[in-house]
């Protein structure tokens, strides 16, 4: 985890860019922060000099070594001056600072069509010099699309959906539903660990941690073993649809996918949603397993979303789930379970986890 404290950072904006500028020492977590930043579209560590063409070259020149130190065999420069008074213009700055990096850095040698590595020079209110720039993350600023509330299991699908939406502007809260003692204590563990790393790219996550042990029990000694799971998460839907309309989150996140299990089918989905009024987004859904477990590494949540700690949806899963669940008859099953009581209760005794 990246610590911030103590890292003092100068912040600057001009048309179209951002400037931070930071002691080199602390430039590690600065490029920490700046990888897990949604909504820029990448960064450079830069150097800054005086605007004499002297000094705009040395840079240059301390610039191919570093690009030779990454193993880099090929470059070449772009220069570009909107401070027209710099006494060279932008193709003789290219030539002479190329030139000059070719004349000190052996090993080096130019491609203009393909190069491994680009020597930037930006003539502005200061010279600025950099490669090796890095792609951010891109997608729209946290807090620009509003608020959603994700439903976070400790497994790998939901984070996952939880950092897509940040993705998308979505300013994110997560519930999660335990069963303890049923499940462990550790179960619980993973979850925060998971919503700590989604708060890492969206920060301020709420997490709200409810106990479902007694909602569970009253649907497994009362229901078909078929219907468990879906009679389930409508109670999940439902508890969490209360607990939105009492943050002003805007819609619930899940990390379904179509079919990738009995209960997602679009049968059992239409199940689930279909006691509550809030849009349930699913960014998942049509994306296979593979493609989700590679952006579960890509974000750093699937080393521990695989840790083997049961959730309480496999706490009583059925062996012979129905899978194309009937709207009406879910209805009618669960309201004969009296859940509302039983969700209200756990909403009060929510334990809240901010990160
Ligand atoms: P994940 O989908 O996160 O990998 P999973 O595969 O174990 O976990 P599914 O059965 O696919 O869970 O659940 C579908 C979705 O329902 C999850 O993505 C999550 O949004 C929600 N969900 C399931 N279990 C829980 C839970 N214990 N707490 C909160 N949300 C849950
Ligand atoms: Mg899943």
């Amino acid at each position: 985890m990246i610590s911030r404290a103590n890292t003092k950072v100068k912040f600057r904006l001009t048309a179209g860019r951002y400037y931070l500028e930071a002691q080199d020492e602390q430039s590690e977590i600065v490029e920490n922060i700046l990888s897990r930043l949604i909504g820029i579209s990448g960064w450079a560590k830069t150097t800054t000099c005086e605007k004499t063409v002297d000094t705009v070259l040395a840079c240059c020149i301390e610039e191919g070594k570093k690009l030779k130190e990454r193993g880099m065999k090929t470059f070449k420069i772009e220069a570009r001056r909107t401070d027209k008074s710099f006494p060279l213009n932008s193709y003789d700055l290219c030539c002479n600072a190329g030139e000059a990096v070719l004349n000190t850095v052996n090993g080096l040698k130019v491609d203009i069509h393909v190069p491994q590595d680009v020597i930037h020079i930006e003539i502005r209110e200061k010279a600025y010099i950099y490669s090796g720039g890095k792609k951010g993350l891109g997608g729209l600023p946290v807090g620009s699309a509003g608020r959603g509330l994700l439903l976070l299991s400790g497994g790998i699908d939901s984070p996952v959906a939880g950092f897509l939406m940040a993705a998308r502007g979505m300013n994110i809260d997560a519930v999660h539903f335990h069963a303890y003692p049923y499940t462990s204590n550790e179960a619980k563990q993973k979850t925060v660990r998971l919503a700590e790393i989604v708060s890492s790219y969206c920060p301020g996550i709420r997490l709200f941690i409810l106990n479902f042990t007694q909602i569970q029990v009253r649907i497994k000694e009362n229901a078909d073993s078929q219907w468990l799971t879906v009679l389930l998460r409508m109670a999940m839907m439902e508890a969490a649809e209360k607990a939105a309309l009492k943050i002003k989150s805007k819609c619930l996140i899940t990390g379904e996918s179509l079919s990738q299990v009995a209960s997602q089918t679009i049968e059992n989905l239409t199940c689930t949603q279909s006691r509550i009024k809030l849009p349930v987004l699913r960014p998942l859904i049509g994306m296979n397993k593979e493609s989700i477990i590679s952006e579960a590494r890509r974000i750093g949540t699937y080393e521990i979303s695989i840790l083997p700690f049961f959730d309480c949806c496999t706490l009583f899963s059925p062996n012979h789930p129905v899978l194309y669940g009937d709207p009406e008859q879910a209805n009618a099953l669960y309201e004969k379970l009296t859940l509302a009581p039983l969700i209200d209760e756990a909403l009060s005794n929510c334990e809240i986890i901010r990160l």
